[in-house]
C-alpha cells in the first residue's frame, strides 16, 4: 500500500498542532522557571533589608524576633510581632497598633 502524501489542510492541522503543543510546553517551563525564581527571591528578600538591601541581623525582644539592618539601622517587623510587643504595654506601642490597625 502506497503511503498517501497527506493534503495542505492536513500538514496545516499538524503543523499548528505542532506548534501548539510547543507553545505549551514553553509556557510551563516559563511557569516552573518563574515560580523558581519567585522562590529565590523570597528566601533571599527575606534576609535583606527592603529599604537599603543590607543584611538583617535578627535580634530577640519579648519573645519576637526583630531584624535589625546592618546597614541603615531600620527595623523591621513581621506580620503581627507589633501586636505581640505591644500586649499589655499601655503607651507608644499602643498608639502604634491604634494607627495601623
Ligand atoms: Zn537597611
Amino acid at each position: 500500500m502506497a503511503i498517501q502524501k497527506p493534503s495542505n489542510q492536513e500538514e496545516e492541522y499538524f503543523a499548528r498542532m505542532e506548534f501548539e503543543r510547543r507553545r505549551k510546553e514553553a509556557e510551563a517551563r516559563r511557569g516552573e522557571e518563574m515560580e523558581e525564581s519567585r522562590r529565590r527571591i523570597a528566601k533571599l528578600g527575606a534576609m535583606l533589608c527592603p529599604r537599603c538591601g543590607g543584611e538583617l541581623v535578627p535580634v530577640h525582644y519579648r519573645g519576637v524576633e526583630i531584624d535589625k539592618c546592618s546597614r541603615c539601622d531600620g527595623i523591621w517587623l513581621d506580620c503581627g510581632e507589633l501586636e505581640r510587643l505591644g500586649e499589655g504595654e499601655g503607651g507608644f506601642l499602643s498608639g502604634m497598633l491604634r494607627i495601623f490597625r
